[in-house]
């Protein structure tokens, strides 16, 4: 998906907040970035049981507009949990899908 395009439609939900509650996707809602916040916490790849707040049940990279990281802090989180995985701290996908091979639309 394109950039520009992303932004468009920003800027048209945004307007449109204004007026009142249109039929959105996804409810924007600010959250501010927690390594921002707390400057200290650095993103560590070993550090499975934070990095696991930020993976669905499926094992996915939870989106930035779920989860609020900013953008620089998403691309090192996504690092992160891509390193972790590689050394089996967390997993690729959940047991259940390894198990039975379903993969069932959300
Ligand atoms: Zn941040």
């Amino acid at each position: 998906m394109a950039y520009s395009r992303d932004g468009g439609r920003k800027d048209k939900d945004y307007k449109q907040q204004r007026k009142g509650p249109s039929n959105k996707r996804y409810i924007v809602r600010r959250k501010v970035c927690t390594f921002c916040v707390n400057k200290s916490s650095s993103i560590d790849y070993k550090d499975a049981n934070m990095l696991s707040r930020y993976i669905s049940t499926r094992g996915k990279i939870e989106p930035r507009r779920r989860t609020g990281v900013c953008a620089r802090h998403q691309r090192a989180l996504s690092l992160a949990i891509k390193r972790a995985r590689h050394i089996a701290l967390l997993p690729y996908t959940s047991s259940f899908v390894h198990k039975t091979g379903i993969t069932t639309p959300h």
